[in-house]
Formats: C-alpha cells, sequence, structure tokens
C-alpha cells in the first residue's frame, strides 16, 4: 500500500502490473519521475501516447512497427530466400543484435501448447506457409527456444513446409532457454551452427 493522493496511486498501481517491477520498484520509479517531470516525465507521456496511437502488428510477419508492412518486410535488401521463425518480437530484437541474420522473420506470437489450448491457426503458421511461395524462399531457420513446447513447434511447422529447406538453431541454446535471454554472441553461434531439421 502506497499512502500517496490517488491519481499518483493510481500511476504506480498500472506502474508495478510492468514485467521486472512490483509495487516498491513502482513507487520508486514514479518517485523518480515527479522529480524529473521535465526531463523524463513529460517526454515518457508523450512518446507512450504516441506509440499507444501508431503502434501495430506488420500484417505479414507480425512484427511490430507503425506501419501495416515493417522495415525489414519493406527492405529488399532483406528479400534473400531466408525467413527465420521466432516466438516474439523480443527473440526478432535478439536475432537482430546477433547480426547473423540478413533475411526476413515470421513471428508466431507464441508455442503450440496443448496445456493453453494454443493450436496452430493462433500462431500465424497458415501465414508462413503462404510466404513460402509468395516470397520464394528457400531456407526457413526455426529459431524458437529449446523448450518442450518450442520443439513440439518446430516438428509441426517443418511437416507444414514442403520444397524448402528447414534448418534449427544449435549449439549454444540451452535446454529450457529462451532466446531473449541469451548473450548476442551466443546467439551469432546457434545461428551459424544451425541444422538442417
Ligand atoms: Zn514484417
Amino acid at each position: 500500500m502506497s499512502t500517496a493522493p490517488t491519481d499518483i496511486a493510481a500511476l504506480i498501481d498500472l506502474m508495478a502490473r510492468l514485467p521486472g517491477l512490483g509495487p516498491r520498484s513502482a513507487r520508486r520509479a514514479v518517485l523518480h519521475l515527479l522529480k524529473k517531470r521535465s526531463q523524463v516525465m513529460a517526454p515518457l507521456a508523450q512518446a507512450m501516447q504516441s506509440v499507444a496511437a501508431s503502434a501495430r502488428e506488420c500484417l505479414t510477419c507480425g512484427n511490430i512497427g507503425t506501419t501495416d508492412t515493417c522495415d525489414i518486410c519493406r527492405s529488399e535488401k532483406r528479400a534473400n530466400g531466408q525467413i527465420c521463425v521466432v516466438e516474439d518480437v523480443a527473440d526478432l530484437w535478439a536475432m537482430e543484435r546477433g547480426q547473423q541474420f540478413r533475411g526476413r522473420y515470421h513471428i508466431l506470437g507464441g508455442t503450440l501448447s496443448a496445456l493453453d489450448a494454443v493450436g496452430p491457426d493462433e500462431l500465424r503458421i497458415p501465414r508462413l506457409v503462404d510466404r513460402i511461395a509468395a516470397e520464394a524462399i528457400t531456407e526457413v531457420i526455426l529459431a524458437l527456444g529449446a523448450t518442450v513446447d518450442g520443439q513440439t513447434t518446430a516438428h509441426y511447422i517443418a511437416d507444414q513446409l514442403a520444397g524448402v529447406t528447414v534448418t534449427s538453431l544449435a549449439q549454444g541454446v540451452p535446454v529450457g532457454g529462451e532466446l531473449d535471454y541469451l548473450d548476442d554472441g551466443t546467439i551469432s553461434a546457434a545461428f551459424k551452427a544451425r541444422r538442417a531439421l
């Protein structure tokens, strides 16, 4: 419980919902914002409002951006016949930080999960199948986490794709590991050592 005035307490409650923040860090963050009102708080509020209004998913790959087609899907330089399939936008950002992959992406938005009743249609898998022919794809690189659901999803996708090489990230990705938590060097090594699935 904070003893802050109502509006400020409401802000603290909202901040406390952010990943990695609890009530205590939310209180500290809000106090910091109040102290840096013109330098941080006002520009932050403005940036949030603008992104909240403009952010949308790329209709092709599911990447987050401010246009219907993201920068990567729009770039002709990235049309090299390769698509890297990742679970989440955070994984795309992690791959981009590794600076190994020069093709395009496909973001599933999760993994198949019997437990959570997530099926192929929830995951943009049909859209991926459509892209293979439409974009003359020759290699699909599955960069999914080494979790049971990640690997189940990888095998399901491999079964759906015909006439295209399907590879998977290899060494360096720890069992049970999620891509976003890996350092850039590990992702680069795993990408270079990808193997046919
Ligand atoms: Zn895109």
